[in-house]
């Protein structure tokens, strides 16, 4: 193991004797110590790709020094030296981006040398997942995390130079039709042409991202004048929505294209991405290629007459829900150890429709919470089926949306739930996404805290995604880590959703957590999991989501299977 450079920032003698005395006794010996009194240059300081970390001691520029680091997307992590450990203190400085603290009065080597390792393993991987995933795998364009990058440094310059930054936000009407109809090749030709068709029509100082699976957004820098959005939004729809040739066959798409503008639709990344995404979602209750720009009375519309939202009200009233439930595997027996709650909607007419279809429009409308409280009912008698098919192991994770969790009420309202069946709490888990805590950490890990003393657990659900704020998970009361199914898919042609796994179930090792990989659908992903001690699989090469009467005769074929392999090995 090479040797860790730990800069020390202190004037006080005692500090630097004691610290790097400390880091001397490391066994085997792995850091070198470098200390500086006080910093001339301290950006230069704490850019300097050297160091591996920084330990800083608290003084009057301690905030100042923190926020220039984070300003400045400083890597390294720091680690502040305090006096004494005062709440408000320790939460101001991790607000401010320190990784860590130490206690003047509490240095012991292991501690200290822990915190050490601990804090550079961290922002290592971090760094490597960044760097490895700013582009989407199959397009080339920028993924969710380099899109929010370029967003964030967009606005710091609009605000800067006093310009207008615009997004646009694209949504494919019915590609899940296009897959049925011409094949998931010919979804991926068309994904990809949509790609090219936008990055053709940007400017240089554009960037055009995907999403997910059938969203785009684009990000105009400088734009002169909202009319100009709407001029450039026009026309990449135009442009998208040409006839293009798959598998032989002219075919034409529809899009829902949505925009906002900084700074006056908001000048935070997340609230312009909602804005974007709200004019969106008007568009999409609209039939046909249609563009609407954010305006704050849309989010009233949204309650209004058009048809699908009608409906959705309408469904929620009649209660057309359904949860359909996938399997997730542990990969060392093979047996049935959890399932995923998704929901469905049984549409009289439409048949069933998945939830990214209509649960944005449900937020919106304000309709997530109550359906969420069913789901939550419906997942408990799920739990007391299953009891009485022999599958008491058998545990069932829901999705938990920001606005269910951030309802003051949730707690209870579970509670009451849970008590009422009288199901074991421990069999009940949440999915919550690293966006969820992101937009409010405090109250909600209060919240997942509440529900964990109930005896509730928690995975963090698409993980890899959004990783802006990787430390805030060190202080999670969560057990499990479910790697989204992006870095899976093309497993095991590309190298880099390999190294990406691989570092996050080394990761969560480290922290003691459980890892689940979503989206396995070959023999070759379910192999290399294996092979890297990933701990459970849930994807569609074991199951898709089925109705709850299907899986007792899913497990017992897996059970079926399991006793066929450990005779073929004995
Ligand atoms: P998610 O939590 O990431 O759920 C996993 C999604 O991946 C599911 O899509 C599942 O069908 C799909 N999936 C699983 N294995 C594979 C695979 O091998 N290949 C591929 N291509 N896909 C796979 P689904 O059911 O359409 O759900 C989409 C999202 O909707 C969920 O993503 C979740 O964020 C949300 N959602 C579903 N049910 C609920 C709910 O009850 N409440 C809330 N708040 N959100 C929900
Ligand atoms: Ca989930
Ligand atoms: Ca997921």
């Amino acid at each position: 193991m090479g040797l860790k450079n730990i800069l020390i920032i202190s004037e006080d003698k005692t500090d630097q004797l004691v610290l790097s005395s400390s880091l001397q006794r490391a066994v085997p010996s792995r850091f070198n110590v470098t200390i500086a009194t006080s910093l001339e240059r301290p950006l230069d300081a704490l850019m300097d790709r050297n160091n591996d970390a920084v330990i800083l001691a608290h003084a009057p520029e301690t905030d100042y020094l923190l926020r220039l680091a984070q300003k400045n997307d400083v890597t390294v992590p720091i680690i502040v030296l305090l006096a004494e450990a005062s709440a408000a203190t320790v939460s101001r400085v991790k607000g401010l981006g320190a990784r860590d603290f130490l206690l003047r009065s509490n240095i012991q080597d292991d501690l200290l040398h822990r915190i050490l390792d601990y804090s550079i393993e961290l922002g290592n991987a971090k760094q490597k997942i960044q760097s490895l995933s700013n582009r989407d795998a199959l397009t080339g364009v920028l993924n969710r995390t380099g899109f929010r990058a370029h967003v964030e440094r967009a606005i710091a310059r609009s605000e800067r130079y006093q310009t207008n930054t615009a997004l646009i936000y694209i949504n494919i009407d019915q590609f899940t039709n296009i897959n049925d109809q011409y094949g998931e090749g010919a979804g991926d030709q068309a994904i990809k042409m949509i790609a090219r068709r936008l990055s053709n029509k940007k400017r240089n100082t554009d960037s055009v991202a995907r999403l997910g699976g059938d969203e785009f957004a684009v990000v105009l820098e400088d734009v002169s004048a909202e009319t100009n959005v709407d001029m450039v939004s026009e026309k990449m729809m135009m442009s998208i929505t040409e006839p293009m040739r798959l598998n032989e066959q002219q075919v034409s798409i529809e899009v829902s294209v949505g925009a906002s503008v900084c700074p006056d639709n908001g000048v935070r990344f997340e609230d312009l991405v909602e804005a974007a995404r709200n004019a969106m979602t008007q568009a999409k209750a609209v039939p046909g290629n249609k563009y609407f720009r954010f305006n704050d009375q849309l989010t009233f519309n949204s309650g209004g007459s058009t048809s699908l939202s009608a409906e959705l009200r309408q469904a929620v009233r009649n209660d057309q829900f359904e949860l359909y439930y996938q399997p997730r595997i542990n990969l060392k027996t093979e047996k049935v150890v959890g399932l995923e709650a998704l929901l469905r909607w049984n549409h009289p007419e439409r048949g069933m429709i998945r939830p990214d279809e209509f649960l944005p429009l449900c937020e919106n409308m304000g309709l997530m919470k109550t359906v969420g409280h069913r789901v939550i009912e419906k997942a408990c008698s799920a739990i007391n089926w299953l009891d009485t098919q022999g599958l008491a192991d058998v545990d069932v994770a829901v999705n938990v949306s920001f606005s269910q969790f951030q309802d003051e009420r949730f707690t209870d309202i579970v509670k009451d739930i849970v008590g009422e069946s009288g199901i074991d709490p421990r069999r009940l888990e949440f999915e919550l996404t690293e966006s969820v805590v992101l937009k409010s950490p405090d109250e909600v890990t209060h919240r997942m805290e509440e529900l964990r003393r109930m005896g509730h657990s928690f995975s963090l659900d698409d993980f890899g995604t959004g990783f802006s704020q990787l430390s805030h998970m060190t202080d999670l009361p969560i057990s499990a880590l479910k790697i989204d199914k992006s870095f899976v898919k093309d497993i095991p042609t590309n190298r880099h959703q390999e190294a990406v796994c691989m570092m996050i179930i080394d990761m969560a090792q480290r922290l003691d957590l459980l890892v689940i990989a979503e989206g396995a659908e070959e023999q070759e992903q379910v192999d290399f999991l294996k092979g890297v001690n990933c701990h459970q699989v849930q994807g569609f090469y074991y199951s898709p989501a089925i109705p709850l009467t299907q899986i007792p005769r899913f497990a017992e074929e897996q059970l079926f299977k399991e006793s066929l392999f450990s005779h073929t090995v004995d």
